[in-house]
């Protein structure tokens, strides 16, 4: 989906793609940062075709069946709104697998299975119960939208009210993305679905609405501006006249901001998907939040520099937490093996020390399995890093960072799931009800070294695929 912007130095029509974080003009160059797309915002769509044209269509069909005492005496551009939710829908499946043996008999095994799939959804945000439009469909996905703006939404438009509140909206998405199949040869025994990135949006979605007049009786016929289908639905047009006359917008539209560094001046360098930004000059990061840059904190487990080794470092959180259920905690190294066990022999008296990490990438990825199975690992393994402050990031290969800090919550709790074995009943207890209470979280650039086609963290030895990822620094000289 792509947002339709006037770019605010030359005034030029030009698009944002949805999941871009930097908005370069096409037509003068200026580079500058969309402000709140990290937060709910209100957007229209345009009618196709004007309602004239429109309703002159919907007489002629009426007409060919129907009587020839048929007119149009008014019509109205309305706007319903809906909500659209999109992100990544991570699920987590737990079971058992019924088949036959060899011998003929009936057997089992335990399986365990990881969904992660781009996840979407429209519903209405307003009193939908005499209304049949309860999805946008596919289309919400490439429509072109607009940051919403009364004045460029046509004249007089009418727009029917929100009820459905953002908090509503959040319970519904959540509850549509619990599904439990169980089916003939598979049984669920333990399911966990997680919406990772997500973003909602109102978009305002235009309807035209017509009075038409037979044989002297007067009635209402609703088209979807789009793809002027009649809707069955019911409005109130005087009611809406009156309620929909107020200014308020429901949510900030965009905004622009400096693409600069707020301590030294500098510009940023232009990378459309981070949603930290770093500056090169003085080495602070920095994050957009209600209209401007906030500091972020992070740290570099950095490498001395040597003659045969190119340290890249990948940005991820390190997130320290308990884990939690209802009648135990989870608190240090030691009750942490004790729910996922390490073949190997471990330092009790140190183990029961440390408190728990959880390394969760920040990088934008591709491939969402294999990132899964490196950070369950590197987890599991627990490594300590040397996290360094530093004032210059001057030559260091620092990777994007894509995921926030919220994200990286949310991931953690299904790096619970990505850590127990399938066989593990007492671990797949635990871990179905557990919630991981969060005491610290620091980005932190930790370093690998490029081989063939992976990367190696140093400290493990673990491998990543390159290809997992996106990686504008390995490519770009
Ligand atoms: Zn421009
Ligand atoms: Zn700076």
């Amino acid at each position: 989906m792509n947002i339709a912007i006037t770019c605010p130095q030359c005034g030029a029509e030009v698009e944002l793609a949805e999941e871009d974080t930097v908005f370069k003009c096409l037509y003068c160059g200026s580079i500058l940062k969309p402000t709140g797309r990290n937060r709910v915002q209100s957007f229209f769509i345009s009618p196709k075709e004007t309602a004239h044209k429109v309703g002159t269509a919907l007489l002629r069909a009426l007409k060919d069946k129907d009587s020839k005492d048929l007119h149009i005496v008014g019509h109205h551009l309305l706007y319903a709104p809906y909500w659209r939710v999109n992100g990544m829908l991570f699920q987590w499946v737990f079971g058992k697998k019924y088949f036959k043996s060899p011998g003929g008999q009936k057997a089992w095994e335990n399986f365990k299975k990881l969904r992660a799939t781009p996840w979407f959804r429209t519903f209405p945000a307003f009193d939908s119960s005499k209304w049949s439009l309860f999805s946008l469909g596919l289309r919400a996905q490439v429509l072109k939208i607009w940051p919403f703006n009364k004045q460029k939404m046509g004249k007089d438009p009418l727009l029917i009210k929100q009820t459905i509140s953002f908090k509503e909206a959040i319970d519904q998405a959540q509850k549509s993305i619990v599904s439990q199949r169980s089916s003939g040869s598979i049984q669920v025994e333990m399911l966990n679905s997680e919406l990772i990135g997500e973003r909602y949006s109102l978009l305002y979605f235009p309807f035209y609405c017509y009075t038409l007049k037979k044989n002297g009786k007067q009635s209402l016929l609703i088209v979807d501006a789009l793809s002027h289908k009649v809707i069955k639905g019911h409005v109130d047009i005087d009611e809406l006249k009156r309620t929909s006359s107020g200014d308020k917008i429901p949510y900030k539209p965009l905004n622009f901001i400096p693409f600069k560094c707020p301590n030294c001046g500098w510009d940023f360098s232009f990378k459309p998907h981070t949603t930290i930004h770093v500056c090169k000059t003085c080495g602070r990061a920095w994050q957009e939040k209600g209209g401007s840059y906030v500091p972020v904190l992070y740290r570099i487990s950095l490498k001395e520099k040597s003659k045969n080794i190119t340290w890249k470092y990948l940005a991820f959180w390190r997130l320290t937490g308990i884990i939690k259920t209802k009648d135990k905690e989870y608190k240090t190294l030691k009750e942490f093996y004790d729910l996922f066990p390490l073949p190997r022999v471990l330092d009790e008296e140190a183990i029961k020390r440390r408190n728990i990490s959880f390394y969760i990438p920040a990088i934008r990825i591709k491939n969402v399995k294999m990132v899964d199975k490196f950070s369950a690992q590197l987890t599991l393994a627990q490594p300590q890093f040397t996290e360094i402050e530093i004032d210059t990031i001057e030559d260091l290969d620092l990777s994007d960072v894509w995921l926030t800090l919220k994200d990286a919550k949310e991931m953690a709790h299904v790096l619970l799931y990505s850590m127990t074995k399938k066989e593990h009943k007492k671990t797949k207890n635990v871990v179905k009800d557990a919630q991981i209470h969060f005491t610290n979280s620091r980005l932190l650039w930790i370093p690998f070294v490029e081989k063939g086609i992976y990367l190696r963290e140093s400290q493990t030895d673990f491998a990543l695929q390159k290809n997992a990822l996106y990686l504008p620094t390995l490519t770009d000289p």
